[in-house]
């Protein structure tokens, strides 16, 4: 969906597609075949997972003014079609990934990636083209598409558990766990997490049958709930950090516990709790360190504020959506103001 806009290119955020100097900053129609199949040109950034997708559906990332018929494309492409170049994106700590042993990667299973991909005349068959210039319905479009992606954005309270777990382990390990304000820092991350749990659950429940039978989420709440994801894992993230201590930065690398003056020493000094094993409370702060500053802060923290739109493209909606009139209404209402 997201278009790279001109960030590295001399383009302007503030102008629509069809007005950049260059023509490929929005992905767009750049040849029509007489049998209605088209060739695509352009970038899309940013891409979670597209790598190991087999197909990726393409659609537009804003709503279209008349002039931007040619950038008002929705269709589906396999990963492998000619003309597509993938270039990989960069995380921090993603060299660790390739230092002997697994802990200070602290996720060693998994991981995301995102790309840039790029489109030099592909070819799309008219069979796989589900957009072409119909410009009036983009913002219905992209308004249907984002409720469901932001409704998606639930995913991060399964990443809340796992920093909630995550906190109260290493705070285990310290011999802090009964101190009340670690508890109480504990109910701080479980209220905050199950706030987008919430929020992602009420948006399904209060979602409706379209006529196609299809179901729409509600997008007030889905909006609300991504709203949620772009600042209550900041702050789950930093209250799992104040329960990490300051070892989460400055814990020395595995390579040093394997060497033999500085092992035996590192084993001697940064002792836990009785029958905690150094690895483990080595395990568990790179796990934090993971999620909220190395690979996978991408996905907990950053894709969290601006995947399916940064935190500025909610409030829109949620302000198309609050209905003011309606509560200034019930508010002069039992304030007795005839107007
Ligand atoms: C980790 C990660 C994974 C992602 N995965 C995907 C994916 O799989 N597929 C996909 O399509 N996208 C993906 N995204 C992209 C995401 O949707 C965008 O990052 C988001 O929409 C913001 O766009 P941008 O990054 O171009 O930032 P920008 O548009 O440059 O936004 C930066 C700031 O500028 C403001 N701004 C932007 N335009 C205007 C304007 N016209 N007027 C005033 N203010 C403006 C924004 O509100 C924001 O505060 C991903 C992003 C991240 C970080």
């Amino acid at each position: 969906m997201t278009d790279v806009k001109g960030a590295m290119v001399g383009g302007d955020r503030s102008l629509n597609p069809s007005q950049q100097e260059d023509p490929d900053l929005f992905v767009r129609v750049a040849e029509r075949k007489p049998n209605g199949g088209i060739v695509l040109r352009g970038c899309k950034a940013h891409q979670t997972g597209n790598l190991n997708s087999h197909w990726m559906i393409l659609m537009p990332g804003s709503k279209m003014e008349v002039a931007d018929k040619d950038y008002a494309v929705s269709c589906a492409v396999p990963v492998d079609a000619p003309g597509i170049t993938y270039i990989y994106g960069r995380q921090s700590c993603d060299l660790r990934a390739m230092e002997p042993g697994d802990i200070d990667q602290g996720n060693a299973k998994f991981g995301g990636q995102e790309t840039m991909t790029i489109f030099e005349d592909v070819y799309v068959p008219p069979e796989y083209v589900f957009m072409d210039g119909e410009v009036d319905f983009t913002q219905r479009l992209v308004e249907r598409f984002t409720a469901y992606h932001r409704r998606s954005y639930v995913c991060k309270a399964g990443l809340g558990d796992v920093m909630l777990g995550a906190a109260a382990t290493v705070a285990d390990y310290n011999g802090v766990a009964k101190a009340s304000h670690i508890k109480d820092k504990l109910v701080e991350i479980a209220y905050l997490n199950e706030n987008i749990a919430g929020t992602a659950m009420a948006s399904s429940y209060g979602g409706k049958a379209t006529p196609s039978g299809n179901f729409l989420p509600d997008v007030m709440m889905a909006n609300i709930c991504k709203h949620n994801v772009t600042k209550l894992p900041y702050e789950i993230s930093r209250l799992a950090q104040d329960l990490a201590g300051g070892l989460i930065v400055t814990l020395p690398a595995d390579k040093e516990f394997r060497n033999d003056v500085a092992g035996p020493l590192l084993e001697k000094y940064l002792k836990g709790k009785k029958g905690v094993t150094v690895e483990n409370r080595r395990r568990i702060l790179r796990l934090i360190e993971n999620m909220t500053m190395g690979r996978n802060a991408v996905g907990y923290l950053s894709e969290s504020l601006h995947g399916a739109g940064s935190p500025q493209a909610q409030r829109v909606l949620i302000q198309r959506l609050f209905d003011l009139e309606n509560k200034k209404r019930l508010a002069k209402h039992l304030a007795g103001i005839v107007e």
